[in-house]
């Protein structure tokens, strides 16, 4: 297949229509895919619910429907109405609110498109992400081709679709601690399939909401995925042989350095403590030294648990930047955190509080040390490609499995709780301790050198010719094929 250096005139007439679940990170990787996509010269429409919508034209100062050029080719936004009332007093039942969704997606999604055919931009393909498996049948209805993009890794979305096919033993009531063996996959601990997966998972439903897209899966012609052939290899092959084919075209946050960024990305600007003064206080440490910290943008940490990583910072002496998010409206319950007392006067110019981080440009400081992370994809990713080593604490979810996979299988990190402590607060000498090994013992080096190992391959999968760049390349054309 030759090379897309140049767009091929007839790209600038595909156009996708992509279409994801409200939440950060849903929206941030199908962004970065749409972008990426723009840059091969296709046009882009990127749709979702309001309560995402606001945001991101906030961020953009984008009207509705206004094609503005991005990379080689368009993107325009289009947000409609889910009907759910942010203000009602269960604003926070996800269960309710995809059931919703769905009903105003289903309804509203097709006039959307036909408005584009009507208005003579026709669409090639329709894109969507986790939480959302109707869109395909949206397309199927209206003879569109559909393709999804997972937004975690090959080998969680492995253990998904054996659980929905039920092929080998899971935790059950009846057995709750049963490990779990799948092709080309460590033996996973009942602790490390994700844990929506378990019997005593609180969150049954989100296990449900994700499991609804193995449902639908003989109807997307193509599975994109934010991961790399040279990650995964094994487990991306076996896959794409018994489910459907599958194209990695990830890190998809290596991308092009353009204008448009989803909520959060821009919300740092705001910050008090700014993405320019927060890379200069990096540039005036020395090289791997900093310890960044930050759980996601979901996360929250009991105040306890706050407590502990504060004392164990300071036992530990490191220098160290840390992201202690505010909750956001939808978490009611959560209080904001609060440090201990004299804490920053204690910790000086050693150490840094955000409310928000700029995590691309962080981790790719040459003073940041080590990542401690919650391990969710985006985050694993991140750090996976910028070759920085990690203090796993996972809380919930694939989290678990990215821990197993970050520590045991990339081994570029050491594991600071297991999952069966979810609930159980860690002590300040076991943070102190994680964190000296981390940054300066024997392992730290060996990992370091694992993860600079895959900082290149990762260059290597998005440049040009490379697995991940020729996956999108050929997604391009297939769809110039079937849907152009
Ligand atoms: N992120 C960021 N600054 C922060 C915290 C997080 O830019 O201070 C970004 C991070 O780079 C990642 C996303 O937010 O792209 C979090 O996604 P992830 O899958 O790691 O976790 P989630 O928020 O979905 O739990």
């Amino acid at each position: 297949m030759g090379s897309l250096v140049q767009p091929e005139e007839h790209l600038k007439n595909i156009h996708v229509f992509m279409v994801s679940f409200p939440g950060q990170g849903h929206v941030n990787p199908l962004l970065r895919l749409g972008k990426r996509l723009a840059d091969f010269g296709l046009f882009i429409t990127f749709s979702a619910p309001e309560a995402a919508g606001l945001s991101i034209r906030k961020a953009n100062n984008i009207a509705d429907d206004e094609p503005v050029p991005l990379g080689r080719g368009m993107i325009r936004f289009e947000f409609f109405d889910d009907g759910w009332d942010f203000n009602n007093p269960n604003r926070n039942d996800l269960q309710n609110y995809l059931a919703q969704l769905e009903l105003a997606g289903r309804e509203k999604l097709p006039q959307m498109i036909l408005k584009q055919s009507a208005q003579g931009r026709p669409v090639s393909c329709l894109i969507n992400n986790p939480f959302i498996p109707w869109v395909s049948d949206v397309a199927e209805s209206l003879k569109i081709p559909s393709a999804m993009l997972w937004v975690q890794s090959c080998a969680c979305f492995s253990v998904y679709y054996h659980f929905y096919h039920k092929t080998v033993p899971f935790p059950s009531e009846n057995d709750l601690e049963i490990d779990v063996q799948l092709p080309f996959l460590p033996l996973l601990k009942h602790d490390e399939i994700p844990s929506f997966l378990h019997p005593k998972t609180p969150y049954p439903f989100l296990g449900k909401a994700i499991l609804g897209q193995c449902k639908n899966l003989s109807k997307p012609f193509c599975i994109l995925m934010d991961t790399f052939q040279e990650l995964e290899r094994e487990i991306i092959e076996y896959m794409s042989k018994i489910c459907r084919p599958i194209k990695t075209i990830g890190p998809l946050f290596k991308d092009l350095k353009s204008n448009i960024t989803s909520s959060k990305e821009n919300a740092i600007r705001a910050d008090f403590f700014t993405a320019e003064n927060c890379v200069e206080w990096l540039d005036s440490k020395p090289p791997q030294s900093v310890v960044y910290i930050s759980f996601g943008s979901i996360v929250h940490l009991k105040q306890e648990q706050i407590d502990e990583i504060a004392h164990g910072l300071l036992l530990a002496g490191v220098l160290f930047l840390w992201v202690l998010r505010p909750p956001q409206p939808m978490e009611s319950e959560a209080e904001p955190h609060v440090l201990p007392e004299g804490f920053l006067g204690r910790v000086g110019d050693k150490g840094k509080i955000l409310r928000w981080a700029p995590q691309e440009e962080v981790l790719a400081h040459p003073s940041t040390a080590c990542f401690v992370t919650h391990c969710g994809w985006n985050s694993t990713m991140e750090a996976v490609a910028s070759g920085v080593p990690v203090v796993a604490f996972p809380r919930w979810g694939d989290q678990v499995t990215d821990a197993k996979f970050l520590v045991d299988v990339f081994k570029v990190g050491v594991r600071l709780c297991r999952g069966e402590a979810e609930g159980r607060i860690v002590t300040r000498d076991e943070v102190a301790r994680c964190l000296t090994a981390a940054i300066g013992g024997p392992e730290a080096a060996e990992m370091r050198e694992n993860a600079q190992k895959w900082k290149r391959a990762a260059e290597e999968a998005v440049a040009e010719g490379g697995s991940s760049y020729r996956n999108m390349e050929e997604f391009v054309h297939e769809v110039a094929r079937i849907g152009g």
